[in-house]
Parts: structure tokens; C-alpha cells; sequence
């Protein structure tokens, strides 16, 4: 307001020579808008709330989405299983959501759910390894960093893993390793399928060397299953890189991945820093490896399910997986 009259100042000053009848408006209006009526005498509606609660009321109802900037519901996005209704921009998704959202009516059995972290080299960085694994517990909700299944994936018999990057990114510690181990060798045993979803940071180095060791055993593992002509697909999601990537992600029977996933051995800025030159746009997302032959299929992971679904039909043939096996000698 203070403004206004001022300027109103300056606008009379000006004109009012010139045009009186302006002037007359001028002087009307300032003294309408500095009427006392139109004046906050009240004090403005009382802060009941702290900011803190204000914030916790609001929080959680919408996501920005990082690639369009739209904002989305919650809810809507849990909806579309964590993907931007707008751009379709994949957000990081938890192992039960993945686990829920393939198997047949989103019913399945956790298997090896015992198998857990130890801390075998008595490690600690800046706190000991000990309260990392039971805080990614209690952050994660999880047991371990990966999530093992068995059910029915339209009608056929699956055995599934899903790594959360929750806890602790997603590691491979000698627990994913043993888990996934067992379940490459239970699909083996029961003549199953197996479907896993990385999303990992790679080995965990609070384990060293037994860390990687896993990566030799679950090659072995999946050696084995390919020799009994039983088929692995798997699903590469934002990010599986490092030891992950450079075992069994790569050995997938089908490799599919989701759009826009980061997916390498090194991270981009470790590779630029150690070459010194910039990458190419797009390098390690699923794309660029789509483009380069790495990857089978880009799937949105709406889709996921019936194209997983479509490719087991086609896998799981019963002619091929009886009769003919004796006949091609395997
Ligand atoms: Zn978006």
C-alpha cells in the first residue's frame, strides 16, 4: 500500500497540472485504499501449529516426480507401482512391491528367510558392520538384502528374488549369496524358473573377499540350471552395478530391464575420472546397453508381469521340458 501511495504521489505530482480531472481520481483512490476499513486491525489467524507439525501433516501426500517435475499423489503412484503417470519415469521400488506385483494374485512363499548377515571379519568402518545390518533392519523391514519366493507366475512354478536397495544399497553379502544360491538350486531340484530383480550397489565390502567369493558360487549354481535346461531371466532395475552386474545379472537366459535403470560394472563418474574424458549421453542406462547388444528387452515395469508371463509360456513348453530332453541327450 505504501507503494501505491507513493506512486500516486508521484503520478499526481506529475499530471495534475495537466489533467485535473485524472488528479481527482488519483486522490479518490488513495484515500479509498488507505480507508481504514480495508485495514487488517485484527491479528492474523493465530499459528496453532509448529512448523514441524505442519510439515508432518502435509508430508507423504505428494511425490515430485525428479524427470517431469509434475507433482503426484501418493497414492497414484503406488497405484502405478511406484512409475510417473506423467512421463512414465521409473521410481526405486522395494522387493515385496516386485514380489507382489509378479507372482499369480500376489500370493507366494518366502523361502530362506533364516539365512542372515553375520559380521565374519568383525568389521567396522565408521561404526561397527553389526549396527549397520540391524539398523538396515529396522530402515528396511526386511531380514536380508534380498527377498526370496516361490509361487505360481501364470501357472508356472517360479522361484523368485528381489534385492532392495534399502538395505544396505541392495549389497551382496555372503547371506544374498547363499539365498540366491539356494534358489537357483531349489528351481533346479523342482524344475523351476528363475526370475531375479537386481538392484545393488554390488559386493558388500564390510565382508571383503566373502563378499566376492559369492559371485563364482552363484555362477556355478546357474551353470548347473542351464545344463538342465531350466531357464533364469533376469531383471535388471535402477541400479545394478559392480559385483552384481559382473555375475549373475549378465547370465540371465533373458535379460530385461527397466527404462532408464543405471546398469554397469563402475559408476559413470568413476569411469570419467579414471579415462578422463566425458561419456557418451545416456551411457550405462538401459538404453545405450538395448542399443549395444547387453540387454534382451527395455520393459516398463508396468508390463512386466504379462511380458515375464509370455516368455515362461514360451520357456516352460512341456514338450520341451519332458520327452525331448533324453532325446537331445541334456
Ligand atoms: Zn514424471
Amino acid at each position: 500500500m505504501a507503494l501505491f501511495t507513493a506512486k500516486c504521489q508521484a503520478y499526481s505530482d506529475s499530471y495534475c497540472a495537466v489533467t485535473p480531472a485524472l488528479s481527482g481520481v488519483i486522490v479518490f483512490l488513495h484515500s479509498f485504499f488507505t480507508m481504514s476499513w480495508l485495514r487488517r486491525d485484527k491479528p492474523k489467524i493465530a499459528d496453532t501449529q509448529s512448523e514441524e507439525e505442519r510439515t508432518v501433516r502435509t508430508e507423504g501426500i505428494f511425490v515430485k516426480c525428479p524427470d517431469c517435475e509434475n507433482a503426484l499423489y501418493k497414492r497414484e503412484l503406488t497405484d502405478s507401482h511406484e512409475v510417473c503417470t506423467h512421463c512414465g519415469f521409473h521410481f526405486r521400488y522395494d522387493a515385496i512391491g516386485r514380489l507382489n506385483d509378479l507372482f499369480d494374485d500376489g500370493q507366494y512363499e518366502r523361502i530362506d528367510e533364516d539365512v542372515t548377515s553375520g559380521d565374519p571379519l568383525n568389521f567396522f568402518d565408521s561404526k561397527p558392520y553389526k549396527d549397520r545390518i540391524d539398523q538396515a533392519k529396522d530402515v528396511s523391514g526386511l531380514p536380508e538384502a534380498v527377498i526370496s519366493a516361490k509361487g505360481k507366475v501364470g501357472g508356472h512354478l517360479v522361484y523368485a528374488g528381489a534385492m532392495d536397495m534399502s538395505f544396505i544399497g541392495g549389497s551382496m553379502g555372503s547371506a544374498v549369496g547363499e539365498k540366491i544360491t539356494r534358489l537357483i538350486e531349489k528351481a533346479y531340484e523342482n524344475r523351476g524358473t528363475v526370475v531375479i530383480f537386481s538392484a545393488s550397489g554390488g559386493a558388500r565390502m564390510q565382508e571383503g573377499t566373502l563378499s566376492l567369493m559369492q559371485m563364482g558360487k552363484i555362477s556355478a549354481a546357474l551353470a548347473r540350471l542351464h545344463e538342465a535346461r531350466l531357464p533364469f531371466i533376469s531383471v535388471l532395475t535402477d541400479p545394478t552395478t559392480g559385483g552384481v552386474t559382473a555375475s549373475f545379472a549378465m547370465l540371465g537366459d533373458v535379460i530385461l530391464a527397466e527404462p532408464k535403470a543405471l546398469i554397469g560394472f563402475a559408476g559413470p563418474r568413476v569411469i570419467e575420472q579414471t579415462i578422463r574424458q566425458k561419456l557418451p549421453k545416456g551411457f550405462q542406462r538401459s538404453e545405450f546397453l538395448l542399443e549395444h547388444g547387453m540387454v534382451d528387452m527395455v520393459v516398463d515395469r508396468r508390463e512386466m508381469k504379462n511380458v515375464i508371463v509370455r516368455m515362461l509360456d514360451f520357456m516352460m513348453n512341456a514338450a520341451v521340458q519332458t520327452s525331448d530332453l533324453k532325446a537331445i541327450g541334456a
